[in-house]
């Protein structure tokens, strides 16, 4: 039999009960014949409390320590899995991304995963081994092999890129939920769970704060077409399939809605409005590794324009000390900030072809009394920035708008 990758969440191994737990599902499967490959995140809410702490002894901790630190937590609950499979009889044992061969870029906090050599994997899985790998962690590809996470989130990309490495049989990913919803189902109770949904729309969902997968995954999904099952940890029910053939269920036009309370938002004004501002400004953001999200530039009185954009909260005052340099440099007037933002989305590849979904959007919000501060489109996908107190409310006017708690 071939090989399988699950990956479980820190949900799903909170305590040492839940870690027997999935050790449990991954012996059995074991006893089927797979080689089993099993991604682990840090348990429950270790790698919040980990930051925390770094946060209470530094104003600004450093990157590369915050790495360091952060990777702990992986580490943890890969160990105790092993010691919990060979409590059950299982030959198993961990491997810290490095060793799993994981390679990234230097980019602390936000690595990317470079070039993954699983050697050791298959020289543990001939053993007869479960390899239990650390995951959200690998080693830059240069010669300090420093430690780097891969972004909040991140072993969701663990699991996937080993899985495409090793042309696993099957990608896994176990979590809190049964699968992936048309909302959060912590905020709308009447979501639905999706049977399948396409790389596509599950990536533009991910992107815009639906964290059930992590956008990189998703990518690194649909690039080597690996075939992605999201499915409860806790629960033997079928999960949601991601995939890249046609969706069956294409008749809905908006596939899912998406939220983000995550968004803080910058506004450069008096800006002169002439060539080359803009590149000013956000090649400064790009080389200091910040994504910037919704952008929007308007001209004002005599000549001048305002640029404002959208980062994550956790960026903000990196941005902020970038763009206040830029805008000192190019004369601006002041730089402003606000971080009580957040991001409501409806993600449908149907939409494209389709109109009246914007004004749509638009009129419920309206009828809501939430005011649009921000709006930002791709083919599939409109999104509306508002008040982080009123996200909430937007996705279940949306989800209620678009009938989405129905299958048709
Ligand atoms: P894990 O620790 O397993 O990685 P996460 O907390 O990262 O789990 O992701 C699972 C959570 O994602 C769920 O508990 C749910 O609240 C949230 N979520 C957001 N959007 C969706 C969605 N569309 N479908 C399912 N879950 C979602
Ligand atoms: N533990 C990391 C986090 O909380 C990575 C992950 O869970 O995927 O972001
Ligand atoms: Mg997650």
């Amino acid at each position: 039999m071939g090989i399988i990758v699950q990956k479980y969440g820190g949900s799903s191994l909170a305590d040492a009960e839940k870690i027997r737990n999935v050790a449990r599902r991954i012996a059995a499967r074991k006893e089927q014949g797979a080689g089993m490959v099993v991604v682990v995140s840090a348990m429950g809410k270790t790698t919040d409390q980990l930051i925390e702490l770094a946060n209470q002894i530094s104003d600004q901790p450093e990157d590369r320590e915050m790495d360091v630190l952060m990777s702990t937590g992986e580490t943890v609950s890969s160990t105790l899995m092993v010691m919990a499979l060979h409590g059950m009889g299982h030959d198993a044992i961990s491997l810290s991304g490095g060793q799993a061969g994981i390679r990234t870029d230097k980019v602390h906090r936000k690595a990317r995963i470079l070039a993954i050599d699983p050697k050791r994997v298959y020289e543990e899985l001939d053993k007869g081994r479960a390899v239990i790998v650390a995951g959200f962690q690998g080693l830059t590809q240069d010669a300090d092999e420093d430690i780097t996470t891969l972004g909040r989130g991140g072993s969701d990309t663990t699991a996937v890129a080993l899985a495409a490495s090793l042309k696993a049989d099957a990608c896994e990913i176990y979590t809190d939920v049964d699968g992936v919803y048309t909302a959060d189902p912590r905020i709308v109770p009447e979501a639905r769970k999706l049977d399948e949904i396409s790389y596509e729309e599950m990536l533009e969902l991910a992107s815009v704060g639906a964290k059930v997968m992590h956008s990189r995954a998703v990518e690194l999904g649909e690039v080597y077409q690996m075939p992605i099952l999201v499915a409860s940890s806790f629960r033997e029910v079928t999960g949601t399939l991601i995939h890249g053939g046609v969706s069956m269920e294409q008749f809905k036009k908006v596939r899912g809605i998406a939220h983000d309370l995550d968004v803080a938002k910058v506004t450069v004004r008096g800006l002169p409005d002439r060539p080359g501002i803009a590149a000013t400004i956000f090649e400064a953001l790009a080389d200091s590794h910040i994504s910037v999200d919704t952008i929007v530039q308007n001209a004002s009185e005599e000549k001048l324009a305002d640029v404002t954009f959208t980062v994550s909260r956790s960026d903000l005052r990196k941005a902020l000390s970038v763009v206040e340099e830029a805008a000192h440099k190019l004369g601006a007037r002041e730089v402003a900030s606000d971080d009580n933002l957040g991001k409501v989305s409806i993600v449908g590849t149907g939409m494209q072809s389709a109109p009246g979904y914007a004004s749509r959007m638009f009129r419920t919000l309206f009828d809501k009394g939430i005011n649009i501060e921000m709006i930002s489109t791709s083919e599939i996908r409109i999104t509306c920035i508002v008040r982080e107190d009123q996200v909430k409310e937007a996705v279940k006017a949306l989800h209620e708008a678009f009938a989405l708690q129905t299958r048709e």
